[in-house]
C-alpha cells in the first residue's frame, strides 16, 4: 500500500489523496514536481532521490519508492513510501520496495529539526571535483550558499573499520552512515546545521533546506557553480591560484541574498517540468505558492 493518512478520528488508513489534510495533499503535488524538475536540470537520471518531512507527523518523511521510482517517472501519491524518522521503517504495512539509501534522509531528519527536505544527487558536474581533490568553492553570486570555503567532504573509508562485513559499494545503506553524513552538516556537532550541502567522496552529494525550494535551489546551483568553476580553471589555464572566488564577506551576503529570491525560480522550474510531456503529476501542479524577493533597504 503506497502514501496513506490516518486520521485521529479514522481507524483505516485513507489512500484518496482527496481525503488528505490539504498540508499533505499540497507537499505531495510539490514533491512531485520536485522530483522532475532535478531531471530537468540533469540532477539525477534513475538515481538520486527527493524526500520532505511529512507536514502532519514531524516524525515522518515521504520518498519515492523503488517503482517506478526514478525521479522523471513518479506522478501520483501511490509511488511513494511514508517512513518513520527514527528508523527509516515505512509507517504502513504491506509498502513496496524502497531505496536503500532511505537512511540519507532519515538520518538528516532525524538530527536536524529545521530540515524540511533532502536531495540526493550523483551530478556528474560535481563528482569531477571530488575525484580531482579541488573544492568547490562560490565563483559566483547565485552560490554564496556554499560558503567562502566550500562544502565538507565526506570520506566513508574512515568509517570501513567500523563495518567489518560492509561492502563499500559506497552507498548510505546503513543508520550508521547515514548519522556519518548527517554529522557532516553541522561542525559544532550540534543539531543545527552550518553547512547547506555535503559533498560525497566518490558518489556525489546531498542537499538540505528549511522548504523544497531551498533544498533544491541549493542541488541546482551548486551543480552550476561547479561548470562555471571548470570553465574558469579552463580559461586560466587549470590554475586553481588565478579563481576570483567570493570572499568571506561576498558569500555570506550573497547566501541571505539567495534564500530570499529562490521562489522566484521555483516559480519558473515548476512552469518548465509542466508544459514538458515527459512529466506527468496526477496530484496536480502546485500553485498560489509564497511570494519572496528582496528587501528594498539594502
Ligand atoms: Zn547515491
Amino acid at each position: 500500500m503506497p502514501i496513506c493518512f490516518r486520521s485521529e478520528y479514522s481507524a483505516a488508513p485513507s489512500r484518496d489523496t482527496n481525503e488528505f489534510p490539504v498540508e499533505l495533499r499540497n507537499a505531495i503535488q510539490l514533491l512531485i514536481s520536485a522530483n522532475h524538475i532535478l531531471h530537468y536540470h540533469g540532477l539525477v537520471d534513475a538515481f538520486g532521490h527527493i524526500s520532505v518531512r511529512n507536514p502532519m507527523f514531524r516524525n515522518q518523511y515521504i520518498l519515492a519508492s523503488y517503482n517506478p521510482g526514478a525521479p522523471a517517472l513518479v506522478s501520483s501519491a501511490e509511488d511513494f513510501i511514508d517512513y518513520y524518522v527514527s528508523n527509516s521503517e515505512p509507517v504502513f504495512d504491506d509498502q513496496p520496495r524502497g531505496y536503500s539509501e532511505r537512511y540519507i534522509h532519515g538520518e538528516i531528519y532525524s538530527r536536524f529539526p529545521h530540515v524540511q527536505c533532502v536531495v540526493h544527487s550523483h551530478s556528474e558536474a560535481v563528482i569531477p571535483f571530488m575525484a580531482a581533490r579541488i573544492a568547490v568553492k562560490p565563483v559566483f553570486h547565485m552560490a554564496g550558499f556554499l560558503g567562502v570555503n566550500g562544502p565538507p567532504v565526506l570520506d566513508l573509508s574512515g568509517a570501513y573499520p567500523a563495518m567489518p562485513s560492509y561492502t563499500p559499494d559506497m552507498l548510505i545503506k546503513t543508520p550508521f552512515l547515514g548519522q556519518r553524513l548527517a554529522q557532516k552538516f553541522s561542525h559544532s556537532g550540534s543539531n543545527v546545521s552550518d553547512s547547506s550541502v555535503v559533498l560525497q567522496d566518490k558518489h556525489g552529494f546531498t542537499s538540505i533546506g528549511s522548504n523544497v525550494q531551498q533544498a533544491v535551489y541549493r542541488a541546482i546551483y551548486l551543480q552550476k557553480n561547479c561548470k562555471l568553476l571548470k570553465d574558469a580553471m579552463s580559461l586560466a589555464g587549470g590554475s586553481i591560484s588565478k579563481i576570483g572566488y567570493l570572499t568571506q564577506k561576498e558569500a555570506e551576503g550573497c547566501a541571505k541574498m539567495n534564500l530570499m529570491t529562490q521562489d522566484k525560480a521555483l516559480r519558473l522550474w515548476l512552469r518548465e517540468v509542466a508544459v514538458n510531456p515527459l512529466y506527468r503529476n496526477e496530484e496536480g501542479i502546485p500553485n498560489d505558492l509564497p511570494v519572496g524577493g528582496m528587501q528594498d533597504d539594502a
